[in-house]
């Protein structure tokens, strides 16, 4: 380094004296170890991702996952001549999960590692919509579904395909396998039943949907396919509730996809689409690269990603195996259940999922039963004050009159946990039954940070406060 001992302090060195740029293209650069120190303490002002219990997301890996993540930093999964023992693991995870999934011929299906469930969920409502085109499919396309997460609504906007969301009715919170066949015509490309539902964290009655079907199929000849989004679900049931069938044991489950990054317990940044058979997905959709000397078929959104995510994915499936996926999901089930339990014990929430393994994901949902003079969007704010971001939020139509409240219990978070967090719960009603705040709080002063039912309306500026 060129600057002199005597002001060689990180926070006395040139660049330390003036704020970080912001706007322009800055025209001198900054030691890295100051570039560094910045960056590092701007992202202070973050949330503490542990804490966070309204994302879904892995925020706990452990050690050799982190290596095998930096040692994986420059592997393009696109370039699968150039790494193909990365395209190797990749497709190894692919057979792994489709035998998890219990597809008919793990060995010889497709499948491919995406960025996400987001991504997944597009290359699977793509291929519904080809494989309707193939038989003869006219006119706009549509899908029924229930409360999605908004990657659906994204696909129904960005694809041109009508989507038909049934709306809840009563204390029915998922779709119901009576309203389905009502929303299905000729045009119906798929049903998509979602497998760990975003606003609850219910499981919806993939087995039943799909028996409704086989009865319409029966009086009408109508033969609609279901996708399963199991973003959060494909990796809890095949764990902790293995006779519930949802997935490819259903011979009308055409093609499934899940977040590795979620229950996968893969780091942020992978995603997996899974097909019932090679069959399942037009060969339109697939684009050949090279591959040692001959080539494979991709289908993804995007050309190059990174591959240490599919990697460390293939790791922990290896680290774990079923014996310690169990072990594992079941130990954050627990952590749900204590958490549930607690609260119940207030005597002011009601349950809406408590963490059942066979009625959800490890989440816990609940809402406030009479008027205790506060709202749970006054808790949720109540509560980021010691650090917990616990998402407060309406239901979907058609009962957007209720709110509710969902905490997402992950890997890394544990009974301990589970009681400080229930000791600031506590602390924090107390506060609010003393201290009301004198006007109540609205979903967006209170932050609003839920992914859950953010899409925006058509062309609608979203305004920058
Ligand atoms: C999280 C989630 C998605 C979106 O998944 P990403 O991996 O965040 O793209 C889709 N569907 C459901 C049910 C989800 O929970």
């Amino acid at each position: 380094m060129s600057h002199s001992a005597d002001s060689d302090d990180l926070f006395a060195m040139p660049g330390m004296s003036r704020a970080a740029p912001k706007a322009g293209f800055p025209q001198h650069g900054l030691f890295a170890e100051v570039a560094y120190e910045i960056v590092h303490d701007e992202l202070m002002l973050d949330g503490v991702s542990r804490m966070n219990l309204a994302t879904f997301c892995s925020t706990w890996v452990d050690e050799q996952a982190r290596k095998v993540m930096i040692e994986s930093l420059d592997k393009n999964v696109v370039d699968k001549d150039e790494y193909p023992q990365t395209a190797e693991l990749e497709r190894r995870c692919v057979r792994m999960i489709a035998d998890l999934w219990h597809c008919p011929d793990p060995a010889a299906t497709q499948g491919t590692s995406t960025t996400g469930s987001s991504e997944a969920a597009m290359l699977g409502g793509l291929a519904a919509k080809f494989r309707w085109r193939q038989r003869g499919g006219t006119g706009t396309p549509n899908f029924v579904c229930g409360p999605v997460q908004v990657c659906w609504e994204k696909f129904a906007r960005y694809f041109d395909v009508e989507i038909r969301q049934i709306p809840l009715r009563g204390d029915r919170l998922t779709m119901h396998p009576d309203d389905v066949a009502a929303y299905c015509d000729e045009r119906t490309i798929m049903v998509v039943a979602t497998f760990g539902q975003t606003f609850t964290g219910l499981f919806e009655d993939v087995a039943g949907i799909s028996s409704t079907l086989d009865q319409l199929q029966e009086t009408s000849g109508l033969d609609i396919p279901i996708h399963v989004d199991a973003a959060s679900g494909g990796f809890l049931a095949p764990f902790t509730a293995p006779e519930l069938v949802w997935d490819f044991r259903l011979p009308r489950v055409k093609s499934i996809n899940a977040s590795g990054h979620k229950t996968g317990l893969a780091p942020l940044g992978v995603g997996w689409a899974i097909w019932r058979e090679a069959a399942d997905l037009p060969a339109e959709l697939i684009f050949d690269v090279d591959y040692l000397g001959g080539s494979v078929g991709t289908f993804n959104l995007n050309f190059s990603r990174p591959g240490g995510q599919a990697i460390t994915q293939y790791y922990e499936f290896i680290r774990l195996g079923h014996i310690g996926y169990t072990r594992v999901q079941s130990a954050i089930y627990r952590a749900a259940g204590r958490l549930a339990t607690g609260l119940r014990e207030f005597g002011i929430f009601e349950m809406l999922h408590d963490g059942d393994p066979h009625r959800g994901i490890t989440a816990v949902a609940w809402r406030l039963t009479g008027d205790p003079g506060f709202n749970l969007y006054d808790l949720s704010d109540r509560l980021r004050s010691r650090g917990w971001l616990i998402a407060a939020y309406p239901l979907p139509a058609d009962r957007e009159d209720e709110t509710i409240m969902r905490a997402v219990i992950r890997h890394g978070f544990t009974v301990d946990m589970a009681e400080l967090l229930l000791a600031d719960f506590e602390r924090c009603v107390k506060q609010l039954a003393q201290h009301p705040f004198s006007t109540p709080l609205t979903r967006q002063e209170a932050g609003g940070f839920t992914h859950t039912a953010t899409a925006a309306v058509p062309n609608k500026k979203i305004d920058p406060a």
